[in-house]
C-alpha cells in the first residue's frame, strides 16, 4: 500500500474534542487507558474532564499529569453540601493553576428537592465569583435553572464565559447565554426526535458558538440506552449535528474543535 494513504486518509477525518466527558468517575477510571485508546481511534482528540466534588481535585491533578487532558475544577450543584461549600477556601489556589483550564462544573439544578436550592446557590455564586476573579471560563451545569443562571451570572457581571454544558432547550433559552460570551455544549440530546425543541435551535445557532460533549458515562445516545457512554461516541454527535445543520462535518469539526481549544487555553 502506498504509503501517502493513509496520512491522506487521516487529514480527512475529522478531528473532535469532547469538551465535557467525567473520564475519572468510576464507570470509566479502571478502563481509562482503554477509553482513550478507543476515543483516539475515531478521531476524538482532546477531552475537558471536569471534577463534581472537592475529593476529586487533586486525583483530577494527578490525572493531568499522566494524560494530559484538560480539566475543571469545582463542586457540581448535585454534591453542593455544607462541606463542600467549605471546602471551597481550598480551591481558589488549585484552580489557580495553570493545569486547571475551567471552574465547573457548577451551575444549578431545579429538578433536585426543593430544600437543596439554597446550598445550590451558595456554591455556585461563590464558584462563579472565583472563576471571575481567576479570569477562568465555567463549565456549567442547568436543569430547570436558564433564567436562574442567566440572573446570576448577569448580576456578578461575570465576563469570562465558558460552556453551558448538555445544552437543551430553545433558541431563545441558548442565546441569552450566547449573548454572555458563552459557548454552548451539544451531545446525546440531539440525537433523540423527542428532543423537538432542541433539534430545532441547532439548526440556528452560529457554528462558533457550538462545541461537542459526550457527558460520558451519562447520556447514552439514541439506540444505546442503558449502555455506559464514552467519548468514542463523539463522531455519532458529530453526524447528528452535521445532519441537523445541513453542513460538512468535516468543517463543523474543525471550527467546534477550535472554539474548544480557544476557550480552554485561555488562562489568567
Ligand atoms: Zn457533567
Amino acid at each position: 500500500m502506498p504509503l501517502s494513504l493513509p496520512s491522506q486518509a487521516a487529514d480527512k477525518r475529522p478531528v473532535l474534542f469532547d469538551s465535557h466527558c467525567h473520564l475519572d468517575l468510576p464507570e470509566l477510571l479502571p478502563d481509562l487507558e482503554l477509553h482513550l485508546a478507543s476515543a483516539k481511534a475515531v478521531g476524538v482528540d482532546d477531552f475537558l474532564v471536569p471534577a463534581v466534588q472537592s475529593s476529586a481535585w487533586l486525583p483530577l491533578l494527578a490525572l493531568k499529569q499522566r494524560y494530559g487532558f484538560y480539566i475543571a475544577l469545582g463542586v457540581h450543584p448535585w454534591w453542593a453540601s455544607e462541606s463542600e461549600r467549605e471546602a471551597l477556601s481550598q480551591l481558589e489556589a488549585l484552580a489557580a493553576l495553570p493545569e486547571v483550564s475551567a471552574i465547573g462544573e457548577i451551575g444549578l439544578d431545579f429538578a433536585l428537592d426543593e430544600h437543596s436550592f439554597a446550598l445550590q446557590r451558595q456554591c455556585f455564586e461563590a464558584q462563579l465569583q472565583l472563576a471571575g476573579k481567576l479570569k477562568k471560563p465555567v463549565i456549567l451545569h442547568h436543569r430547570k435553572s436558564h433564567n436562574e443562571l442567566v440572573q446570576v451570572i448577569k448580576h456578578q457581571q461575570f465576563s469570562q464565559g465558558g460552556i453551558l454544558h448538555a445544552f437543551s432547550g430553545s433558541f431563545q433559552q441558548g442565546k441569552a447565554f450566547i449573548d454572555m460570551g458563552f459557548k454552548l455544549g451539544i451531545g446525546g440530546t440531539i440525537t433523540y426526535e423527542r428532543a423537538e425543541k432542541t433539534r430545532k435551535a441547532v439548526k440556528q445557532f452560529p457554528l462558533e458558538a457550538l462545541v461537542l460533549e459526550t457527558d460520558s458515562p451519562s447520556m447514552p445516545l439514541n439506540g444505546f440506552q442503558g449502555q455506559i457512554n464514552t467519548p468514542a461516541q463523539l463522531p455519532l454527535v458529530l453526524t447528528e449535528l452535521a445532519e441537523l445543520r445541513g453542513e460538512d462535518p468535516l468543517q463543523i469539526a474543525k471550527a467546534l474543535w477550535n472554539t474548544t481549544a480557544q476557550l480552554l487555553n485561555k488562562i489568567a
